[in-house]
């Protein structure tokens, strides 16, 4: 057995609907994927190539409560579609991408907007906006072999009951198929990495004593409040 000199991280894991454990092994989002929030961030939503960012393994959690930013004064919600690669590859073409699908979450792509801000004008690398701890809520993972591979369904997002996002996965600028082929070019893409797919308009910020629900339909909801 291996002598690690420090205690070994424990495996990140989701729960998966119906039994067993999804082993996180990386933490993919997409930035920019619906045309409604780009132009709210103030971008053009031309379908240039997909870009994405990453986050740590242990940054996911499907704990009912987390913890409210210590940092940002603009801790900011984003409901996004998520993917749970089964089988990995390189070079990924997108007619076969969802064969390489295990399935699928719900998740938020918590962001400190403040610091993102700062980084986007400084020229500076957006990890401490977007991947730091408890970062990246997830619901329980829905297998494929259950839900299918679902090209449309609403996206919502309510804050304390009030609807904040809402979309459709269907507008997404690249779809499930394509990311997957995109980001399998730039990386070899391997079981247990995880895609955040990005989020429709309507991102805000969350305080303390907030429930975030997100629901996309056909998939699942995610839940949780910032204590
Ligand atoms: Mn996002």
């Amino acid at each position: 057995m291996t002598e690690y000199v420090v205690p070994a991280a424990p495996q990140a894991a989701v729960p998966v609907v119906g039994g067993g454990q999804f082993p996180v092994r990386r933490v993919f989002c997409v930035g920019r994927n619906y045309a409604d929030h780009a132009r709210e961030m103030g971008s053009d939503p031309s379908r240039e190539p997909p870009f994405f960012f990453s986050k740590p393994a242990d940054a996911v959690t499907v704990a009912s409560e987390i913890p409210t930013d210590k940092i940002s004064t603009k801790f900011e919600f984003e409901g996004e579609l998520v993917v749970a690669i089964g089988k990995g590859g390189a070079d990924i073409p997108a007619a076969s991408a969802l064969d390489h699908v295990y399935g699928y979450s719900v998740g938020c792509d918590l962001t400190r907007r403040d610091l993102q801000s700062d980084a986007k004008k400084t020229g500076r690398p957006w990890d401490m906006s977007k991947g730091f701890d408890n970062s990246a809520p997830i619901a329980p993972i829905q297998p494929a072999a259950k839900i299918g591979h679902p090209g449309k369904g609403r996206l919502t997002l309510s804050v304390n009951g009030a609807l904040k996002q809402e979309g459709d996965i269907s507008q997404m600028i690249w779809p499930v198929p394509d990311v997957i082929a995109f980001l399998s070019t730039l990386v070899v893409l391997a079981p247990g990495d995880l895609i955040y797919t990005g989020t429709p308009a309507g991102v805000g910020p969350i305080v303390t004593g907030d429930k975030v629900e997100i629901i996309c339909e056909g998939v699942t909801t995610c839940s949780f409040t910032l204590v």
